[in-house]
């Protein structure tokens, strides 16, 4: 793993959930609906009703970040995008907002559509690009083409919003190990100032777990998958991004502030179905219910649950977090905020994993995973949870 370290404002962040897509792509189950045209713009009206309710959950914290996540949120209409910014920012100040995200699936991004969201404040776009071969985006029902990605990319640069983010998937169906290494330098050769890329997961229910079920396809070896992996983390740490966190690479200043946020304990307030808040103690999630959501918050109530998350629960997240990200878990925070007793679990389970170098300490405090300690991290996290 790289030692860069970024330097992180802890401020507040928005996630605005736009759970609406074209069509659905065969291995997400992310609570999306296919009734834009149907419920967009009330969908739109009671976003700004619930952040009527609930920006108070800020504590008058400064918002740096603004991510618009999906579903696809470029699927919205830019008038109903006009609506939700200008309305949201009435409600909140968004004037310090730093970095404003929206996720955009690349054959949205005409280039009417870059003008159009750069001029109410975009300045970085995530776009779902997943593979750059077409027969396997056809095989995962995109809409796009490997091509459509180089003119998406074209369009947002020449409407001057050149903070681009690649995501991409490996282990999917039919992908093979050089495949796979000629999607990552086709990614490269696009010069994105970001890039995620996750495992498959065949999420139970989906078309494509059915698909797997049937025998109809077939997974990809997991050695091929680590295999997959290695290639990613090596190719582009040689192009000078950075790993910051286990699945996202930036080059130097560009990572994500706002996932960051998630990553960092920081606060942040999500709004719309599906989204999930958190301000340093409680866990807040809206239903996965598009109708129940609308009428809760048109009729002024709340619509999500509330989780008080016990002292333990918030170590186990803060180890976990930690570890996902190039800094590592500072073991003096951990021992300032959880007690000596926590503390010394932490580094006592830790020792073995050092031993075996799939650990290190970096600046005599912060515990990192070792690039072989990445491929274990499930079961090492697992390791040093608290197990009262
Ligand atoms: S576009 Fe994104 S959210 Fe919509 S179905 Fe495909 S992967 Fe899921």
């Amino acid at each position: 793993m790289s030692i860069f370290v970024p330097v992180f404002v802890l401020m507040a962040g928005i996630y605005v959930h736009i759970p609406f897509c074209a069509s659905r792509c065969s291995y997400c189950d992310f609570f999306s609906t296919l009734k834009l045209s149907e419920m967009g713009a009330q969908y739109v009206e009671a976003l700004l009703a619930e952040a009527s309710l609930r920006h108070g959950e800020l504590r008058g914290e400064t918002v740096t970040t603004l991510y618009l996540g999906g579903g696809t949120p470029s699927q919205l209409p830019l008038p109903l995008l006009s609506r939700l910014i200008n309305g949201l920012g009435e409600i909140i100040d968004l004037t310090q907002v730093e970095e404003f995200t929206i996720e955009a699936n690349p054959d949205d991004v005409s280039r009417e559509w870059c003008v159009g969201v750069k001029s109410l404040g975009v300045n970085r776009v995530s776009m779902g690009v997943q593979s750059f071969e077409d027969p396997i985006l056809r095989l995962i029902g995109r809409r796009h083409t490997a091509a459509q990605v180089a003119a998406a990319i074209h369009n947002l640069r020449d409407a001057g919003i050149d903070n681009v983010s690649i995501d991409l998937i490996y282990g999917l169906p039919g992908q093979t190990v050089e495949s796979w290494k000629e999607s990552v330098r086709q990614a490269i050769a696009l010069r994105p100032k970001h890039i995620s890329a996750y495992g498959l997961t065949y999420e139970p229910g989906t078309r494509l777990w059915r698909q797997r079920e049937r025998g109809e396809i077939a997974e990809v070896p997991e050695d091929d998958c680590l295999s997959m992996y290695r290639i990613l983390v090596s190719d582009l740490r040689d192009e000078g991004l950075e790993h910051y966190e286990i699945s996202n690479f930036a080059l130097p200043g560009y990572h994500s502030r706002h996932n960051s946020s998630y990553w960092n304990d920081t606060p942040y307030l999500g709004l719309g179905a599906a989204a999930h808040s958190y301000d340093g103690t409680t866990r807040r999630s809206n239903p996965h219910d598009l109708n129940g959501y609308i009428s809760k918050v048109m009729a002024g109530e709340l619509a999500c649950e509330i989780e008080e998350m016990t002292r333990w629960e918030r170590y186990d997240e803060r180890v976990m977090l930690g570890l996902r990200t190039a800094r590592g878990v500072n073991a003096d925070g951990l021992r300032e905020d959880f007690g000596d007793r926590a503390w010394r679990h932490f580094v006592r389970e830790s020792e073995p994993h050092i031993a075996a170098g799939n650990m290190r300490v970096v600046d005599g405090n912060r515990y990192v995973l070792t690039d072989d300690g990445i491929m274990l991290s499930d079961s090492i996290i697992r390791d040093l949870m608290w197990d009262d």
